[in-house]
C-alpha cells in the first residue's frame, strides 16, 4: 500500500501535542509540512485537561502522536499523559521532539517507556518520513534523524542536517487564536533560526551546533513580509511577535538584512499598519538602524541582559559588558522604543557583592519606572555548558524536573530560600497575576495604543501615572532584596514582612487595574471606532 492509496481512502491523521499558549510555531511548521504531505493533523494543547486530550486522540485514531517538549521539567507530565493514552487504548507510534529530547535522548527514552522514538533537531523532514513509512507499513527504524529502541539499547541514527533554506518550508499552520491587545490581534512569526552566540546557561546554541549544517539561517526579507501581509490580510493581524532566538541585527551583513526588511515593510505598505516585537542581544542595539526599524513599526525589544556585573556576564558567557547593556537601554529610551528584559539576579558565581551590584544595575535601568523589574535564579538545564561545569565541580543538585546547585557562599543559599519564599507569598514577580506581569501588560497596552489607535488626549498623563506605580513597585522590590541581603551578610536588621508586602502588591495592583479600566472606559468609543474602521 502506498501513501497515495492510503490518502485516496481516508487521509491518515497525525496528532501533535505541545504548548499552544501564545502560539507554537514549532508545531505549526510540523503541521504544515505534514498537511503538505497529505496527512490530516490535529494539534492539541498540553495544558488541556487530560480527559479532553484522551478523548480527542482516541477519536482521531492517529497513525502517530508527536509530543513537543519545550520545558524539560514537563517530561514527567508528558510521561503521565502517554501512560494515560496507552491505558485508553491508543497504541500508535509515539515520538517526541524538542531541545531536551534531542540533546538528552537516552534519558528521554529511559524516562518515558511509552515512547517509540525521538525526532532529533529540526523535525520537519524526519517526521514526514517517519509518518510516511508508518502509513505505508514500511520499516522506519533506519530514518535519518531518529533515535529508537533496539535490542541491547538505544540507537541514534545519523543526525539530519538543519533545514538549509527556511523559505523552502511552507508558512506554519496557526491553529490557535491570536493574542489580543485591546482588540488588536497578535501572532508569532520567525525570520530566522539558530543563534551564533554561546551563552553558558542556554541550550539553544548546543542544539544548533550539534546538528550538521549552518547554525544560523535567515529568511529572505521579502518572504518574511509576504507572510506578514498574508496574516494581515487574511486574519487581520496587526501585531507581529518575532520569536527568533536572536533577531539578525549583529554585524554588517545582518544589519543590511534588517535594513532590507524595513524597506520591504515600507514597500508593502505594512509599515504604517502593523507593529512588531523582536528578541535580540544588547550589543546589537544600534541607534540609527533601530530608529529606522521603529519607523517601520518596531515597538518592543526584548533583551536577555541577564547580569549587571562583569563577573556575572563572564560566568554566563554573554560576551558583552555591563556598559554595552546600559548603552542598549539608553539607546532604546532615547529613540522611544519600549524594552523588556531577562535578568538573573543569581548565578553559580554569585556573591552578596554581585547581588548588590545587580540591584544597582536594575535601579539604573528601570528605577525610572519605564518597565517593571524582574529577575530569577539561573537554573542549570540540560544541554548547557554551565550544567556540565557544575556537574564537573560536584555542585549539581536536583533532577531533570528541578535542576539546581548550591552557591559557593552557603549564606547565599539561605538568602535565596528566604527571597524565594517572599516572592512566592507576595506573587510580586512570577505568575500571570503577578504585579510585575500586570504592569508589563499595562505598559504594552500603552505602546500599542500609541502605535495602532488615534492619539488619546490624556495618554501622557496615564502613562506617567503607570510609570509612577512601576517606579514604586520596582523600588520596593529592590529594597526588599537589599534588606534581606544585608540581614544575611551582617545579621543586622529585620527580615521584610512577606504578608505586609503582599498587601502592598495587592493594593498597587488594584490601583493599577482601576486606573487602567477608567482610562480605557473614557476612550472606549474612540478605541471601538478604530477597531471598526480596521475590520
Ligand atoms: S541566550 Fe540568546 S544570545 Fe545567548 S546563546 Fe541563547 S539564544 Fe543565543
Amino acid at each position: 500500500m502506498t501513501l497515495a492509496t492510503v490518502v485516496a481512502g481516508s487521509r491518515p491523521t497525525v496528532v501533535l501535542i505541545g504548548f499552544q499558549k501564545l502560539g507554537n510555531l514549532g508545531l505549526g511548521y510540523l503541521s504544515a509540512v505534514l498537511r503538505g504531505a497529505g496527512f490530516q493533523v490535529r494539534v492539541l494543547d498540553i495544558e488541556a485537561p487530560p480527559a479532553e486530550i484522551f478523548a480527542a486522540v482516541t477519536a482521531a485514531k492517529p497513525l502517530l502522536v508527536g509530543f513537543s517538549l519545550i520545558f524539560q521539567y514537563y517530561i514527567r507530565r508528558y510521561g503521565e499523559l502517554m501512560a494515560g493514552l496507552r491505558a485508553n487504548g491508543v497504541d500508535c507510534h509515539f515520538t517526541m521532539g524538542g531541545h531536551y529530547p534531542t540533546l538528552s535522548f537516552e534519558q528521554t527514552l529511559l524516562a518515558v517507556p511509552e515512547l517509540d522514538s525521538v525526532v532529533r533537531f529540526e523535525g520537519e523532514i524526519t517526521l514526514v518520513e517517519l509518518v510516511q513509512a508508518l502509513a505505508q507499513g514500511k520499516e522506519w527504524r533506519g530514518i535519518q534523524g531518529l533515535v529508537h529502541r533496539a535490542e541491547g539499547g538505544i540507537v541514534a541514527n545519523q543526525a539530519r542536517p538543519l533545514v538549509p533554506d527556511l523559505d523552502s518550508l511552507p508558512h506554519p499552520d496557526r491553529d490557535f487564536e491570536p493574542t489580543l491587545i485591546l482588540g488588536r490581534k497578535g501572532m508569532p512569526i520567525l525570520a530566522s533560526r539558530g543563534c551564533a552566540r554561546t551563552c553558558s546557561f542556554c541550550s539553544i546554541h548546543t542544539f544548533y551546533r550539534t546538528a550538521p549544517g549552518k547554525v544560523v539561517r535567515i529568511r529572505k526579507p521579502a518572504e518574511v513580509v509576504a507572510e506578514m501581509r498574508a496574516l494581515h490580510e487574511e486574519r487581520a493581524i496587526t501585531i507581529f511577535l518575532f520569536q527568533d532566538d536572536d533577531f539578525p541585527l549583529f554585524g554588517l551583513k545582518w544589519r543590511a538584512w534588517a535594513g532590507q526588511l524595513v524597506d520591504e515593510l515600507h514597500a508593502s505598505g505594512l509599515a504604517r499598519k502593523v507593529i512588531w516585537k523582536l528578541n535580540c542581544r544588547a550589543d546589537a542595539v544600534e541607534p540609527e538602524l533601530l530608529s529606522r526599524m521603529r519607523d517601520a513599526g518596531l515597538y518592543l525589544v526584548y533583551m536577555g541582559l541577564e547580569s549587571g556585573t562583569e563577573e556575572g556576564l563572564i560566568t554566563l558567557h554573554k560576551q558583552i559588558t555591563v556598559e554595552q547593556n546600559l548603552r542598549a537601554v539608553r539607546t532604546l529610551k532615547e529613540i522611544g522604543v519600549r524594552f523588556e528584559f531577562g535578568f538573573m539576579l543569581l548565578d553559580p558565581s554569585s556573591t552578596f557583592e554581585s547581588v548588590f551590584g545587580n540591584i544597582a544595575f536594575l535601579r539604573e535601568i528601570v528605577g525610572d519606572g519605564c518597565a517593571p523589574a524582574t529577575f530569577c535564579k539561573m537554573l542549570p538545564y540540560d544541554g548547557t555548558p554551565i550544567k556540565d561545569a557544575l556537574a564537573a565541580a560536584g555542585r549539581l543538585k536536583g533532577d531533570v524536573c528541578a535542576p539546581d546547585y548550591d552557591f559557593l557562599d552557603p549564606r547565599l543559599d539561605r538568602f535565596y530560600a528566604d527571597l524565594a519564599r517572599i516572592m512566592d507569598v507576595t506573587g510580586w514577580v512570577h505568575g500571570p497575576r503577578a504585579l510585575t506581569m500586570q504592569l508589563e501588560w499595562a505598559h504594552t497596552e500603552v505602546a500599542v495604543i500609541r502605535q495602532l489607535f488615534p492619539r488619546l488626549a490624556d495618554i501622557d498623563a496615564y502613562e506617567e501615572s503607570l510609570r509612577g506605580h512601576t517606579r514604586v513597585s520596582n523600588e520596593g522590590l529592590f529594597a526588599t532584596v537589599e534588606t534581606l541581603a544585608e540581614l544575611h551578610v551582617t545579621g543586622r536588621g529585620r527580615a521584610p514582612d512577606a504578608g505586609a508586602l503582599r498587601r502592598q502588591c495587592e493594593e498597587t495592583l488594584e490601583r493599577v487595574i482601576a486606573e487602567r479600566d477608567a482610562f480605557i472606559m473614557r476612550h472606549q468609543a474612540t478605541l471601538l471606532d478604530a477597531l471598526r474602521i480596521a475590520a
